[in-house]
């Protein structure tokens, strides 16, 4: 399949958008279909504060009509029991139409909710591989014949689950959802996306490729709406056999709630962090140190479930470390989304940018010490720069919560033990970074963080082969690799008895 050149300049993807012809129905049961109830959702571009367009909003009964279609077709079995070579063979398929419309994918994630779009064309790259990856392990999974004695044979079999709802966040629309969909899909199961209310363009789009790879009608459906409406009724149904979650934690916490009063079905969730990133005074090249410090922070303007927003820096080298980081992350201004030299764009939307700004506030009353930033631009649009308190204790609300916008908050520590204590202070455990020069201390270290993630002398560097999630509040279950295939089957033991 032929992948058009890469625009280079703001003028030529001003000029691809132009062109955009954006799906805003839902699609149930291999059809494009407004709401049942006529219901529409406003997509804003966060960069301009402009309509783009009028999205279907849907409710209880359309999510009852795709919960019937999904079953149905589960039931039917030529996707789920079908041969894994064939649900290989379409979700490469799929991965190839991705591909090939990259360009046009990344735009409606850049338009819909402000990430630079160098930035969505990497998560592009992340939403095809991840594709790629969980097509290519379908037919390389083997159950297994568990050790009985010589007069049975125990088979330990695993199948799909059934329908699978995928509740997916905003801020990175395709890459959150490839991280579901693609190995709920290659286990077999039906499953319906719903994607964030911010964010909705890109998934529809995802639904017309999906129908052309070849997906069967009814397996892969698309359900635009709100939480408290479509979402809940997803997750509250007793025909929903699991929920793939990536949100917010308070936001989990009410879906294992739906489950209790409904099913027990599995809820699956990666939510918040508040990551701690722990920089030694023996770590060497410190300005790439402070530069990686800072964009683990200001990547996706702060939107990042990972985002570095605890930088624990070691006292005797805070004064010049920190110095060092301003002027990195002075670099770092926000800028048109559309134009690929902007390292930050827009903040989601007015909401997520106030809430944002109140957090400044509050940094500052509490007695935090502002550095860098704190002040939004006069421009139309949502833009924040980046922001820097020095001076922060666990007490403090910008030391303790998730702010999810460009805000660092620096902490001191003189020893190992402070370093370890400050970085497990927290209710969530997502991610965590080391830089240090002595492999005993990184080991040490490393081992006692309570994180689902430890970077040792980088930010972030993850690839499919890794699994990828939080503990404690920051959630449980696996995206990526074959932990991710694994989360979406059932297994199941035969036991056949030999000497009958
Ligand atoms: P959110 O929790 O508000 O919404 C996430 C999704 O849940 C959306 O689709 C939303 O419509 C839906 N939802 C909201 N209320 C619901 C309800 N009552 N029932 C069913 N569905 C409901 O989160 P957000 O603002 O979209 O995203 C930001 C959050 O996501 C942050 O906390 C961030 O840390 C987290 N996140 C985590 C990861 C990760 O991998 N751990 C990745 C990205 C984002």
């Amino acid at each position: 399949m032929m992948v058009a050149d890469t625009p280079t300049t703001l003028a030529e993807w001003q000029a691809l958008a132009a062109t955009l012809d954006f799906e805003t129905r839902a699609f149930v049961n291999g059809e494009f279909v407004p709401a049942m109830d006529g219901s529409t959702l406003t997509s804003i571009n966060p960069a301009t504060g402009e309509t783009l367009a009028q999205v279907a909003s849907c409710d209880a009964p359309d999510a009852e009509k795709a919960i019937q279609a999904a079953r149905a077709a589960f039931e039917e079995g030529s996707w789920s029991r079908s041969d894994p070579g064939k649900r290989k063979q379409v979700l490469l398929r799929l991965a190839d139409l991705v591909d090939a419309n990259r360009h046009e994918l990344a735009l409606l994630d850049t338009l819909d909710m402000g990430k630079p779009i160098s930035s969505a064309l990497g998560d592009l790259s992340g939403t095809i591989a991840c594709l790629r990856y969980q097509a290519e392990c379908i037919d390389k999974l083997y159950g297994e014949v568990a050790p009985t004695g010589d007069g049975a044979l125990g088979l330990v079999l695993h199948e799909p689950i059934g329908v699978v709802a995928a509740i997916v966040p905003w801020n990175f629309p395709m890459m959150m959802t490839s991280w579901k969909i693609a190995p709920a899909l290659a286990a077999g199961n039906s499953v319906i996306l719903k994607p964030s209310e911010k964010s909705p363009l890109s998934a529809l789009r995802l639904a017309q490729l999906a129908q052309e790879a070849g997906i069967p009608k009814g397996v892969f459906q698309v359900l635009p709406g709100y939480g408290h409406t479509v979402g809940k009724a997803l997750a509250l149904s007793m025909q929903v056999d699991c929920v793939a979650f990536t949100g917010s934690t308070a936001v989990g916490k009410q879906l294992m709630q739906y489950a209790g009063q409904s099913n027990l079905k599995r809820v699956f969730m990666e939510c918040g962090g508040k990551s701690p990133n722990i920089v030694f005074a023996d770590c060497q090249h410190l300005d790439a140190v402070a530069r990686s410090a800072a964009e683990a922070i200001f990547h996706n303007q702060g939107e990042v479930c990972t985002a570095g927003s605890r930088l624990l820096v070691e006292n005797s080298i805070r004064e010049d470390f920190v110095a060092r980081v301003i002027k990195a992350a002075e670099q770092m201004q926000p800028g048109n989304p559309l134009d690929p030299d902007s390292f930050m764009g827009a903040m989601v939307d007015e909401a997520q940018f106030k809430r944002v700004l109140d957090y400044i506030r509050q940094g500052v009353s509490e007695g935090a010490t502002l550095k860098l930033g704190g002040e939004a631009s006069n421009s139309k649009g949502y833009f924040l720069p980046p922001t820097i308190f020095d001076d922060v204790t666990p007490e403090m609300t910008i030391g303790r919560e998730e702010i999810f916008g460009p805000v660092l908050s620096v902490f001191g520590f003189d020893t190992e033990e402070q370093a370890i204590g400050l970085a497990n202070d927290s209710n969530y455990g997502l991610a965590a970074g080391v830089w240090s020069q002595d492999i005993d201390r990184i080991m040490r270290v490393s081992r006692r963080l309570q994180s689902g993630q430890v970077y040792v002398n980088n930010w972030s560097g993850i690839d499919q082969t890794v699994p990828f999630g939080g503990v404690k509040q920051s959630g449980n279950g696996r995206d990526k690799s074959l932990h991710a295939q694994e989360k979406y089957c059932e297994v199941k033991t035969v036991w056949v008895s030999l000497n009958i």
